[in-house]
């Protein structure tokens, strides 16, 4: 049976004591949410350890929002794997489309950082999804597929139990426009069958896939009751622990 998560992403906002404060509230409210879903927050990296010591206990887990492709040394001003690591957190965040558009995040680097990743007992939440352009055109299902080719089809049958995959269309990211139900299902499913086809239906099967993009309390309900959707990747709203937790709620 796969997992059910909620996992949100804080980006660049908070500083630390608020970012505490957010996580204490989660924490505090975390018990509202069914016992089978999985809750963890990615927060910024000045904010792992405090946050690690308000989770500790807790059934929430942390993130990272990225972690560097290089295992250490001169690269000053990135974070590493094993960092990432001794602050306690057991997922990092990859490939999101911020990091794609703005530090040209490559689908190459990405392999490497998910290796590092790996050897540093960190599970990876993979990001893919296409860009408005490329919906216009149609291309959504093969930017999904070249995305997911290109990085988890690097990996082993036995590496997948530690990757989630986040469905997150550029085009619904912080613009208050979500995927339908069915246009998100449609590539959520597609996702699954393009897993299936290399690593077979089993481990497809137990892969979990998250939807990310304006989701919010009013619309997981029905996006979370299709049967490829085992979650959310939340931005904004989870920056309002009320809104995490109902979005959690929510299946
Ligand atoms: C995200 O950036 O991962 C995301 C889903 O953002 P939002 O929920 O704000 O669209």
């Amino acid at each position: 049976m796969r997992k059910k998560i909620v996992a949100g992403n804080w980006k660049m906002n908070t500083t630390v004591p608020e970012g505490v404060s957010l996580a204490r509230e989660v924490v505090a409210k975390a018990g509202e949410v069914p016992s089978d879903v999985k809750l963890i927050v990615a927060v910024p990296a000045t904010h792992l350890v405090s946050v690690a010591a308000v989770l500790e206990g807790s059934a929430v887990e942390l993130s990272a929002e990225n972690c560097a492709d290089h295992e250490k040394g001169a690269y000053t001003g990135e974070i590493s794997a094993a960092m990432i690591a001794s602050t306690g957190a057991t997922y990092t965040i990859l490939g999101h489309s911020e990091r794609r558009q703005y530090y040209g995040e490559t689908d190459e680097k990405l392999v490497e950082k998910a290796r590092i990743a790996f050897a540093n007992s960190l599970k990876v939440i993979l990001c893919v999804g296409e860009n408005l352009e490329e919906r216009e055109a149609g291309k959504h299902f093969e930017v999904c597929e070249s995305q997911i080719e290109n990085v988890l089809f690097k990996f082993s049958a036995e590496q997948m139990k530690d990757f989630v995959i986040a469905y997150e269309p550029v085009w619904a990211i912080g613009t208050g426009k979500t995927a339908t139900a069915a246009q998100a299902e449609e590539i959520h499913a597609f996702i699954r069958k393009t897993i299936a086809g290399r690593f077979g239906a089993e481990i497809a099967a137990d892969m979990t896939i998250l939807y990310g993009g304006s989701c919010k309390p009013s619309n997981a309900p029905e996006l979370f009751a299709q049967e490829d959707i085992d979650g959310g990747l939340i931005g904004g709203a989870a920056l309002k622990a009320d809104d995490f937790i109902g979005i959690a709620k929510s299946f």
